[in-house]
């Protein structure tokens, strides 16, 4: 575990030991953060007001990024930087967890966000206790709109907001499916690729009591949405995961017409970019034709959402070493149909998602993520921040965990 390098010998746990003692130091204005972001959420692309509090908690100087984001960055040696993300924003959700300090305003961390992003201010500002020590600059950036499109993390990638020179980006999200003290963290696809889906099917109207004087396309969109997803089991190797779940259907507005369109909207995911390619065009055929059955034309729009996300298997390993030798726990394989815009970053270096196990927590009622019961416990932040800082540790110096 240990190398010789500019920095003399190092020893990463050590390394790690230092961040980690700082991080834990400074938990108690980790945990005040998280109550003050916590009691003012604010929607996707609407963070700014979070992304000021969080500016003025940081011991470095910070920058607005991709709109309402923030970016910090600790250390100035040379060679690439390595990316910490949070996120900003929090749901559309009344808040009903009952905590001193619940968000009043019709918004709600109901995801973790605000654990997350008062958990890397933590870490920044231990790392910038040690800044000329560091293995490689730490680029802490506090992503807006993780929830809704547009995409935070697709702009920061479009707009180069990270810069050139990135090694990795790493990232932590808090989960209530994984048991407490322990950590999942696994090579490959661990999120799906998440893609909206619209059925519009258009026919004629007419008359309810004359259907055989126009086409009915509420029959017509019912018989495609049942068609396509049969055809997916059909067409998916039952190895392999995917899911076609529609939320809305729309036709018409009156018991006793029947409408010219009918609408459904869903989300298409997919575990590999084939398998992603493959059921958009199932789709898309079978809602054609079966639409065409009916004397009804399909029309079927797919808007690409987030990427697969996939973690790389080299970044992912150093860092199980890692956490291995602090002795945090790894949960079994975790993986899942969720979507993290997290997944963008995979364009600019490798990438690492890891989950912070919620399941079994003291002070914690099991709640999934998004419900407006949602409340990690306290000790949630101190968990993630050195998970967060493991992340960074490992990427910044592979050679140390060789
Ligand atoms: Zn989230």
């Amino acid at each position: 575990m240990k190398t010789k390098g500019g920095l003399g010998e190092i020893d990463a746990p050590a390394r790690g030991g230092q961040l980690f003692d700082l991080i834990t130091s400074d938990s108690s204005a980790a945990v005040a953060l998280r109550h003050e972001l916590h009691a003012r959420p604010e929607l996707a692309h609407r963070e700014g007001p979070t992304a000021d509090t969080i500016a003025a908690a940081l011991a470095v100087p910070s920058r607005r990024v991709a709109g309402t984001g923030l970016l910090a960055r600790v250390g100035d040696r040379p060679g690439p930087a390595i990316v910490i993300r949070a996120e900003l924003d929090g749901l559309p959700i009344a808040e009903r967890t009952g905590a001193s300090f619940a968000a009043r305003n019709g918004a709600m961390h109901a995801c973790g966000h605000d654990v997350h992003s008062a958990a890397l201010t933590a870490v920044v500002n231990a790392a910038a206790t040690m800044a000329e020590r560091l293995p490689a600059p730490l680029i802490a950036l506090f992503q807006p709109s993780e929830e809704a499109y547009p995409s935070g993390a697709a702009q920061v990638v479009e707009q180069r907001a990270l810069g050139q020179d990135i090694g990795a980006i790493v990232g932590a999200h808090v989960h209530p499916g994984i048991p407490w003290g322990s950590v999942a963290l696994d090579a490959g696809p661990v999120n799906a690729s998440s893609d909206t889906v619209t059925l519009k099917v258009e026919g004629v109207g007419a008359h309810a009591a004359y259907p055989h004087t126009g086409r009915d396309p509420i029959l017509a969109l019912a018989a495609t949405v049942l068609s396509a997803e049969a055809a997916i089991t059909r067409r998916l190797d039952p190895l392999a995961s995917g899911v076609l779940s529609f939320g809305r259907l729309n036709a018409g507005r009156a018991d006793n017409v029947i409408p010219h369109v009918a609408e459904a909207r869903g989300t298409l995911r997919a575990l590999s970019e084939e398998d992603r390619t493959l059921l958009a065009e199932t789709i898309e055929s079978v809602s054609t034709a079966t639409a065409a059955a009916h004397g009804c034309d399909a029309e079927v729009t797919i808007d690409r959402g987030a990427p697969v996300l996939d973690n790389d298997a080299a970044l992912v390993s150093r860092a199980r070493d890692l956490l291995g030798a602090i002795g945090v726990g790894l949960s079994p394989p975790w993986r899942s149909l969720g979507a993290d815009d997290f997944s963008y970053f995979r364009a600019l270096g490798p990438i690492a998602m890891a989950f912070v196990g919620l399941q079994g927590a003291p002070d914690f009622d099991l709640r999934p993520l998004h419900h407006p019961e949602f409340l990690p416990p306290d000790a949630a932040v101190a968990q993630v921040a050195r998970l967060q800082a493991s992340l960074y540790l490992s990427a910044a110096a592979p050679s140390q965990l060789s």
